[in-house]
């Protein structure tokens, strides 16, 4: 029997998502969610999409990683998709952190997983939750592949020019201080099923890819390949987002802690937690942003309008560092939902060959699709992300036989 299955998995400190996908049509078979890890109110939710059946929910105590790992592979196992099963081929997980060393998806090994951790200084949030997935996964089917696809892994393309902070040149590479970005595998994926809309192949398109979730994220792709992206070191640079500020002058952390006498944690906490959109209205979801500007709130049109001034200014900038677009793309929660957003984005941009048809934006759906006006000279476009389907895919890639 051929393997054609591969377990995807997404784990975060006290959460692990997973999806099992078929790649034989690329088709989900069962996806879940184990939340609050360690706690007493531990919760695992599992969809058997093979069978159509409905959601199962577990509530109470799961211990760690461990007892959640195998928690989803018992609910697997009732739906006959059991991890012991020949047809699974491998598991592909997602890492956040690959540094400059891993330009590609890897078979993980004892060297990688090395590696792996030799990156925590940079990464404390999301490489230990990472490594202790692959560790438990690995307990589990330890004859099985296990891959690591790495969200800085599409960014390793920058040029220096665009990677090297203007900081003293010794000091940077002493403690690997440099600009690495997030969101890769979205980028990567988003940017090539827009060149597919366009009909052309990825080499042969310019795109701006503007992944707005919770996190956001812009990307300038030239014909295939990362040349700048907003985030840098960590997660924190860049656009406004639900919580963390984005940019913001390096000195305000100076400030903060001599004049406002706030520790070092407290300014990150704030920067990383308290910032954004929550930290401007108090609310990070862009429907009830909305809904409070139709209603007149004033701190709300401000968080909006500081949302899209900055999404402006990334536009702009990779408008430049590309010198060419063929195309701008909006993915994630916000970047395919939130019609305003994409409008206010593109408002008065008509003399870079950017607007958005108010009817064709207005249009909801799950599938990439043109809201630029017929015969623009950049198209304007909504491309839903699949971060789980192209770790599948690139995992697959490499363990198929
Ligand atoms: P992440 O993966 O970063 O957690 P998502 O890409 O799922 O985030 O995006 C979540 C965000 O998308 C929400 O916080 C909300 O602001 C936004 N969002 C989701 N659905 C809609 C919608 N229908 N209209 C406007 N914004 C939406």
């Amino acid at each position: 029997m051929t393997a054609t299955r591969v377990l995807v998995l997404n784990s975060g400190s006290s959460s692990v998502k997973y999806q099992l996908l078929d790649m034989r049509d690329s088709s989900r078979l069962a996806n879940g969610l184990v939340e609050r890890i360690g706690e007493q109110s531990s919760r695992l939710k599992h969809t058997p999409l093979a069978t159509g059946g409905e959601s199962r929910e577990r509530t109470g105590p799961i211990a760690d990683h461990d007892a959640a790992l195998k928690a989803v592979a018992e609910e697997l196992a009732k739906d006959g998709l059991g991890l012991d099963s020949p047809e699974l081929a491998a598991i592909g997980h997602r890492v956040v952190h690959g540094g400059k060393h891993f330009t590609q998806p890897t078979v993980i090994d004892g060297a990688v997983l090395a590696e792996i951790e030799r990156l925590i200084p940079v990464a404390p949030l999301h490489n230990p939750a990472n490594l202790t997935g692959i560790r438990t996964a690995t307990a589990l089917r330890p004859d099985l592949p296990q891959v690591a696809v790495f969200d800085t892994a599409f960014h390793t393309t920058m040029p220096e020019a665009a990677a090297r902070y203007a900081i003293d040149v010794e000091t940077a590479d002493a403690h690997r201080v440099r600009r690495y970005g997030f969101h890769g595998t979205s980028h990567a994926y988003v940017s090539r099923a827009t060149a597919k809309l366009l009909g052309k192949a990825p080499e042969e398109v310019n795109v701006i890819v503007l992944h707005l979730g919770n996190g956001a994220s812009a990307s300038a792709v030239e014909k295939g390949r990362c040349v700048d992206t907003s985030m840098g070191l960590t997660p924190l640079e860049g656009l406004v987002m639900g919580t963390r500020s984005g940019d913001t002058d390096p000195a305000v952390i100076f400030h903060l802690a001599r004049v406002g006498e706030m520790s070092i944690d407290e300014i990150d906490t704030l920067l990383n937690k308290k910032s954004g959109l929550v930290g401007l209205c108090g609310d990070n979801d862009m429907r009830e942003i909305r809904r409070r500007i139709d209603e007149g709130d004033e701190r709300a049109k401000l968080a909006f309008d500081i949302y899209i001034h900055r999404l402006k200014k990334y536009i702009g900038a990779y408008y430049a560092v590309l010198g060419h677009v063929d195309a701008v793309a909006f993915t994630a929660g916000v970047g395919e939902n939130a019609a305003p957003v994409r409008e206010a984005a593109m408002a008065g941009l008509g003399s870079l060959g950017l607007a958005v048809d108010d009817g064709l934006n207005a249009v909801r759906g799950d599938e990439p699709r043109l809201i630029s006006p017929a015969g623009a000279r950049v198209a304007v476009a909504v491309v839903p992300t699949d971060e789980e389907l192209e770790i599948a895919t690139q995992t697959y890639a490499l363990v198929k036989r």
